[in-house]
């Protein structure tokens, strides 16, 4: 498995940059030219190579006044580009099929010729593909991509990792002064936003300090909160701070975003008024995008290291994770608008799905989904319908206040392997099955008693509440 990490250039002159995002402009024409000419359903069984050998016959190649081995790659990477898009497209196709026939050995010859881009050798399938693939456009112009063997790193006296990569003119190096001492490696992806070089590089994730750590042997239940990151059935929290770092960002954006309205509105009124170079000024000095998007950038890296920081330490003690499946929750839900809250709880929920499945693959724990409909509503020990204030559970059937999400991450623990509630049993049915588990619970058990087990188990609620 890969993952990809990203060098910043640091303090990068003027001019190297402009020199950069004129090569990146002139890759940019490039890359349409590519989208333009072999974007088609027809055009899908080029490869990125035959394109090459057809630039260099016909001379299309000099148009564009790039050194050679930059337009290859840029190429290539379109090329990869177009690809995805047909890939996209052969989801809702293999739908299709399975849908069109049921006879085995058709639905086989149908695949085969999908997976082997031999679409257009079948109507049907033609036809298909026309139908359900979307032709793009190319919109990158701010991108250069160096091969492996372009370009290289060098320390300065002062301890400066410096990346030279190539330029218009051959043989003469752009030298890119990097934030970091860790030199990127592989084909590199430069992003040019900003006045900054974004460098994108892919690295191998066997190789990483963490991919070596060992996985628990524990099967654990996760449920994921706001104030924490994650809750196991054992009642530990994990990422403790991600609350605090939400909270004060939305903070810090609604404030940002009131004093950036006014300002707006004082230039509207300057420009209204004719003083076009007070308006132009705030627009420029006070308006802009860099420092704003970086700081975002700045804030959703602490985030994500919170969110895997606490990943990782559910993975040292499990060999299976339970959870719900997070990415899932999204869909049919209504338009989160303007509520900054909501928006970057949403948003952490995605990385908080992406944080399981990346670092389960790494460490060789097993993700397990279950279906998580009344897992924060139940009471764990007696099934019954709680009710919920803050991070409160209180049954009344037992008469015992449950921490809402430890009490919630045993019963996502509980629901694998449980033979009546599947990942994929409806909302309701759920609902009328855990009405059913807790009616017969209370015929077998008709008093509230006080026997000494159930007390025992009150005060280990009791315990968990001190704790927090
Ligand atoms: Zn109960």
């Amino acid at each position: 498995m890969k993952t990809t990490r990203i060098a910043y250039s640091h303090r990068l002159n003027a001019g190297k940059y402009a020199a950069l995002v004129e090569q990146a402009r002139r890759l940019g024409r490039v890359r349409s030219e590519v989208w333009q000419r072999y974007a088609s359903v027809g055009g899908a069984w080029l490869t990125d190579r035959q394109v090459r050998d057809r630039w260099l016959a016909e001379g299309t190649h000099r148009q564009f006044g790039v050194l050679a081995n930059a337009w290859k790659e840029t190429v290539r990477d379109a090329m990869a580009d177009i690809t995805a898009t047909f890939e996209a497209a052969k989801v809702p196709a293999r739908k299709a099929i399975r849908r069109h026939t049921s006879d085995p050995a058709e639905r086989r010859r149908l695949f085969g010729l999908l997976k082997a881009d031999r679409w257009a050798e079948d109507p049907y399938l033609s036809r298909l593909m026309r139908s359900r693939w979307r032709r793009g456009h190319n919109r990158t112009r701010n991108q250069i991509v160096v091969r492996a063997d372009q370009h290289n790193t060098r320390v300065d006296s002062r301890g400066r990792l410096w990346l030279a990569v190539p330029g218009l003119v051959r043989r003469q190096l752009v030298r890119i002064p990097l934030n970091t001492i860790v030199a990127p490696t592989g084909t590199l992806r430069l992003i040019l936003r900003g006045d900054r070089v974004e460098i994108h590089y892919q690295i191998d994730a066997a190789t990483m300090k963490t991919s070596q750590r060992p996985c628990g042997e524990a099967t654990i239940g996760v449920d994921k909160g706001y104030t924490e990151t994650l809750t196991d059935s054992d009642g530990d929290y994990h990422g403790e701070g991600l609350g605090h770092l939400l909270t004060t960002e939305s903070d810090r954006l609604k404030e940002r975003n009131r004093h950036r309205a006014k300002l707006r509105s004082v230039a509207n009124t300057a420009a209204q008024r004719g003083n076009h170079a007070k308006a132009d000024r705030i627009a420029r000095n006070n308006l802009g995008a860099i420092k704003r998007d970086r700081q975002a950038g700045c804030h959703q890296a602490r985030v994500r290291t919170e969110i895997f920081t606490a990943v990782h330490q559910v993975v040292d003690k499990a060999g299976v994770v339970v959870a719900e499946d997070l990415t899932k929750t999204f869909t049919g839900r209504k338009s989160l608008g303007r509520n900054t809250n909501r928006r970057l709880a949403a948003w952490t929920k995605g990385v908080t799905a992406r944080a399981l499945k990346n670092v389960s693959e790494r460490r060789g724990s097993v993700l397990v989904h279950v279906n998580a409909a009344y897992t924060s509503q139940v009471c764990h020990r007696c099934g019954c319908l709680g009710r919920r204030a803050g991070d409160r559970l209180h049954c009344t059937s037992c008469g015992v206040v449950w921490q809402a999400d430890v009490n919630a991450a045993i019963n996502v623990l509980r629901r694998h392997g449980d033979p009546d509630i599947t990942l994929h049993t409806p909302y309701l049915v759920v609902k009328q099955i855990v009405q059913a588990r807790a009616d017969r619970h209370r015929s077998r058990l008709p008093l509230p008693d006080s026997s000494p087990a159930r007390r025992a188990e009150s005060e280990s609620s009791e315990a968990l509440r001190n704790e927090r």
